[in-house]
């Protein structure tokens, strides 16, 4: 099975995926974890660029699209064959809400990229932690030096969060909102339910 990670920076995801790996690890399963832009060589190379280097948004999603073609061909795509479960810290829906719905990239040509790059692959399940951006600044001011992205205006990130927002109602059997308001604690019960019925 594969499943993804999403959310806007500070809404608590990269707390949450190890938690997911133990639990799955702790039913006998087989966990690869990787993530987005990166998880390769190449991925991790341009990774670098993406978050560090001003660039045209066009080339951006180009990019975001090469890293995420090598991490299927390396990574994702390997690791479903041999029957395991592959966890990515980012996937697809990062793009429409980030490059799409926060940038204004025209979410038709997110579209083309979608079906040029994985035409017939979609996670099994896309775990979406959302907060208040209120929530999400307090959290990330708290914890780490912020990167390009994340120290863009408040209005980026209350579009990209509205873009995963109209995502998850548009695919809502496959994305599941993860409301990261509640405690870690809370949070994990809640995730063991919904990995429960998955692994069952
Ligand atoms: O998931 P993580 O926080 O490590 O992502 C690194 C940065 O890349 C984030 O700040 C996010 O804003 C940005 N990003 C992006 N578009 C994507 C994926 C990530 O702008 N498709």
């Amino acid at each position: 099975k594969f499943i993804s990670f999403e959310g806007i920076d500070g809404a608590g995801k990269s707390t949450h995926i190890g938690f997911v790996a133990d639990y799955l690890a702790s039913r006998g399963k087989t966990v690869v974890s990787s993530r987005e832009p990166g998880g390769t060589g190449v991925g991790e190379k341009l990774r670098e660029l993406l978050l560090h280097e001003k660039m045209d948004l066009e080339t951006e999603a180009l990019l975001m699209f090469a890293s995420r073609r090598e991490h299927i061909a390396q990574v994702i795509a390997p690791g479903l064959a041999r029957g395991d479960w592959v966890l990515s810290d980012r996937f697809t829906d990062a793009s429409f809400a980030y490059q799409g719905g926060g940038r204004g990239l025209d979410r038709a040509k997110l579209e083309a990229l979608e079906n040029w790059v994985h035409p017939h692959l979609q996670p099994d399940l896309t775990l979406l932690f959302d907060v208040p951006l209120e929530v999400a600044r307090t959290r990330l001011d708290a914890t780490r030096t912020l990167d390009k992205f994340e120290r863009e205006q408040a209005a980026f990130f209350a579009a990209c969060r509205n873009e995963y927002l109209r995502r998850a109602a548009q695919f809502p059997e496959r994305i599941v909102v993860v409301d990261s308001t509640r405690s870690i604690d809370e949070t994990r019960a809640f995730l063991a339910g919904v990995l429960g019925k998955l692994v069952a």
